[in-house]
């Protein structure tokens, strides 16, 4: 069964081509600046004369930066299948599912009309992810296209997680509240930790996805019970370019004292924030790592900042359930940033937890960093949302046909 996994973002998209019979990648790469001067596409088929072609030409929207994705796919030369009727589903990553989806299914015109209407909530990625579909719908008739919400493993979370202290009919007429994101990588790395604790009946995770973005949840016996980021991805850690959390009034004070709408802090607050706007060098833990250690103070004190906002929620995530089993690490910087880990997790000295040095030097695999003796696993978990797109998929999809067999073999008797 082949599937393709696309993930659209504001002016991006991902994907990669599964041979799921051999759990083989066949291809993937990324288009970029869609919708802006210098759009590329760079294309890593497996077992082909190169590894990467890259293509530039203009590419006004999603629809066409897919088109040129299928033309690579089946291309004589970058290909790596004959025809497009071979793909048997496409896995759609799509932001926000609201409070409507609690798990991944089959695209329909109703499920599009409820991602349309979910588009004021994630406005730069639901129109891409909903033209990513139309596009593959009318590229490849017949294919089932499955959306797989970002938020929908956090819809577990008790009305008392998710719930703002604002006047409920906020929640009534705008369903304002906590969703959570990244809750395809919350999900997968947790299942794994627990596969990892041995299956117990019950367990307390906390999984940290630090990356570009970040976010935390804590999840008790397979299900998410509180998260970070909050009605968008802005809320929680501190971030490569979003502050996360701080006092509301933040907002109202910077635009009096720059003289700036609203729209232009929120700007700032999205793009020009978090360890960037501390730091005043990057938003990439490798520059900040580098010009910590060449001296400079403000990238210290960028680095500082972050893994104090993750203590603090690891910190009230295991209050809210009661102890923990495992902290998990993963994303860019959970998976490869050692330095962060051991700072983060020397916090927890109290829990009889510590790492294990050697362990936590490497980069990128998935093992367990703290110490046989430690009462709280500490592990890294490379995390892999494509794949985790790619089994809903298959499992969806193949769902889907086995119903259809049964329905046509109903109708023909
Ligand atoms: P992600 O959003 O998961 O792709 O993570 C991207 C971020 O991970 C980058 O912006 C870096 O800040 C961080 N990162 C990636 N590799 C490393 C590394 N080797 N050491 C520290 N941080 C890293």
């Amino acid at each position: 069964m082949k599937i393709l996994v696309i993930n659209c973002g504001s002016s991006s998209l991902k994907y990669q081509l599964y041979n799921m019979d051999n759990n083989e990648v066949l291809a993937k790469g990324l288009v970029e600046r869609i919708g802006i001067d210098g759009s590329n596409l760079q294309h890593k088929p497996a077992g082909k004369a190169k590894d990467k072609y890259v293509f530039e030409q203009p590419l006004k929207n999603h629809s066409e930066a897919i088109k040129l994705v299928m033309d690579k796919l089946v291309d004589p030369e970058c290909g790596v299948i004959a025809d497009l009727s071979e793909i048997n589903g496409v896995g759609h990553r799509v932001l926000h599912g609201s409070k409507f989806f609690t798990e991944s299914c089959v695209v329909t015109e109703e499920v599009k009309k409820v991602v349309t209407e979910c588009a004021d909530l994630g406005p730069l990625h639901n129109p891409a992810n909903l033209m990513g579909i139309e596009a593959c719908e009318e590229l490849m008739p017949g294919v089932k296209n499955v959306a797989v919400f970002d938020t929908a493993f956090h819809q577990t979370m008790p009305p008392k997680a998710y719930m703002y202290p604002l006047p409920y009919e906020y929640y009534e007429k705008y369903n304002v509240r906590r969703y959570g994101f990244h809750g395809t990588s919350h999900r997968y790395v947790s299942k794994r930790a627990i596969e990892m604790l041995g299956n117990p009946e019950h367990s307390r995770v906390i999984t940290c996805h630090l990356g570009n973005g970040s976010s935390i949840a804590a999840v008790k016996d397979g299900k998410c019970i509180d998260t970070s980021m909050g009605l968008t991805p802005l809320e929680g850690l501190v971030m490569g370019t979003r502050s996360g959390d701080i006092d509301p009034t933040c907002i109202e004070f910077i635009a009096h004292k720059e003289n700036l709408s609203l729209e232009q802090v929120m700007d700032i607050i999205n793009k020009k924030s978090g360890v960037l706007g501390i730091s005043g060098v990057s938003s990439d833990f490798r520059d900040l790592d580098e010009a910590a250690k060449a001296g400079n103070k403000r990238a210290d004190l960028a680095l500082r900042v972050f893994s104090h906002s993750v203590v603090k929620y690891i910190g009230s995530f295991i209050a809210v359930m009661n102890g923990v089993d495992a902290i998990v690490f993963t994303a860019g910087i959970g998976e490869n940033d050692d330095i962060i880990r051991s700072r983060i997790i020397e916090h927890f000295d109290y829990l009889d937890t510590t790492l294990d040095q050697k362990a936590n030097k490497m980069h990128g695999e998935e093992r367990i960093i703290s110490t046989p003796e430690s009462k709280v696993k500490v592990i890294c978990i490379p995390t892999n949302e494509e794949l985790a797109i790619c089994r809903d998929t298959v499992e969806i999809v193949t769902k889907k046909m086995v119903e259809d067999t049964v329905k046509d073999v109903l109708n023909n008797n």
